[in-house]
C-alpha cells in the first residue's frame, strides 16, 4: 500500500539529499507559475480548438502495438497524470494519447472545466480519469485551512456534476504545489488537510517523475526546453525509477510538454509499463 516508504528506506543518504532538493524544485516549479484561471468571455470551447499546438513537429508516433510488445498480466504499472485542464491543448493530448491506446489521469481545475465543458466530457467519454486539482488552484484560499481545501474542492465536483456528468468525477485528488509544498504547513500541516480529504472519500496523489515543464528556472544550462524537459524526464528516471507507483507528472498547459508526450509515450512503452489510472491506488500516495 504505501510501497513508497518501503522504497525510500533504500535510497543512500547522498541520494536523499538529490532527492529533497529536486523535489523542492519541482514543488516551487508549480508554485512558481501559477495557472492561468480562465476569466470571462475569452475561454470558449472555439478557442479550445484552434489554439492547440501543431503537430507537424511532433515526432510520429510508434506503430500500434502487436501482440510481441504487450505488456506481460503482471507488468509494473505506470499512471500518467496531466494536471492543470482542461484547456486548450487538451484535444491535442487526447488525440496523441489515443493513437497509443494509453490511459491517462487528468487532475483538473473546476473553473477549467466550466471554461472547457466539452473537453472534460471527452476525457470521460475517452476512458481517462477526471480528477481533483481543486476549483481555483488558490493557494491562499485552499491552504487557508482543510475545512477551506474540501469546500474548494466541493465546487470542484459541483463543476463536475454541472458540467460533465453527476458521477463522472474521480475520489482522487492532488494538492497543487504537491503535498509538502510550504502552503500545506509541513508533516502536521499535511496530515489534517489529508485527514479532512480521506474523510470526504478522496485519496491524495502526489508524483514522483515528471518534466519540470513548470520550472523553466531549473534550465540552468540554457539548453532547449525540449531537450530541457527531457533531461527533467529522465533525471527523474535515475533518482525515482525504483519506486512504486510511477507517477509521471505533466501539464497540458505546457505546448513543449504536449510536443514531447509521443517521445515519453515511446520510453514508456519500450520499458515495458503498463498504464494505470489513479482510483485503483488503494490509498493516499505522498512524497
Ligand atoms: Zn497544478
Amino acid at each position: 500500500m504505501h510501497g513508497s516508504k518501503k522504497a525510500s528506506i533504500m535510497i543512500s543518504g547522498a541520494l536523499k539529499a538529490a532527492l529533497a532538493a529536486l523535489m523542492l524544485c519541482l514543488l516551487t516549479g508549480c508554485r512558481a507559475e501559477p495557472i492561468e484561471i480562465p476569466a470571462a468571455a475569452p475561454f470558449t470551447e472555439a478557442h479550445a480548438v484552434t489554439a492547440a499546438p501543431s503537430r507537424e513537429q511532433t515526432p510520429k508516433p510508434s506503430p500500434a502495438p502487436t501482440s510481441e510488445v504487450k505488456p506481460a498480466p503482471n507488468a509494473r504499472k505506470v499512471y500518467l497524470t496531466i494536471d492543470d485542464g482542461p484547456n486548450s491543448a487538451t484535444h491535442e493530448v487526447l488525440d496523441i494519447l489515443r493513437e497509443y491506446n494509453a490511459k491517462a489521469t487528468f487532475f483538473t481545475i473546476g473553473q477549467c472545466i466550466a471554461a472547457y465543458p466539452g473537453v472534460a466530457k471527452r476525457i470521460v467519454n475517452e476512458g481517462h480519469l477526471l480528477a481533483c486539482h481543486t476549483n481555483t488552484h488558490d493557494f491562499d484560499r485552499i491552504y487557508a485551512s482543510p475545512e477551506a481545501f474540501a469546500a474548494d474542492v466541493a465546487d470542484w465536483r459541483a463543476a463536475v456534476e454541472k458540467y460533465v456528468a453527476p458521477d463522472a468525477g474521480a475520489y482522487v485528488f492532488r494538492f497543487p504545489g504537491g503535498s509538502t509544498n510550504s502552503s500545506v504547513g509541513g508533516r502536521k500541516g499535511r496530515t489534517a488537510f489529508v485527514e479532512k480529504m480521506n474523510a470526504e472519500g478522496y485519496i491524495a496523489v502526489d508524483w514522483n517523475l515528471g518534466l519540470n515543464d513548470k520550472w523553466p528556472a531549473g534550465n540552468t544550462e540554457h539548453l532547449p526546453m525540449a531537450e530541457y524537459l527531457w533531461k527533467s524526464y529522465n533525471d527523474t528516471w535515475r533518482l525515482y525509477g525504483s519506486i512504486d507507483p510511477l507517477v509521471i507528472l505533466l501539464h497540458d498547459t505546457e505546448p513543449e510538454t504536449v510536443k514531447l508526450l509521443p517521445r515519453v509515450l515511446d520510453d514508456l512503452i519500450a520499458r515495458g509499463l503498463e498504464f494505470g489510472l489513479c482510483d485503483e491506488l488503494t490509498g493516499d500516495y505522498l512524497m
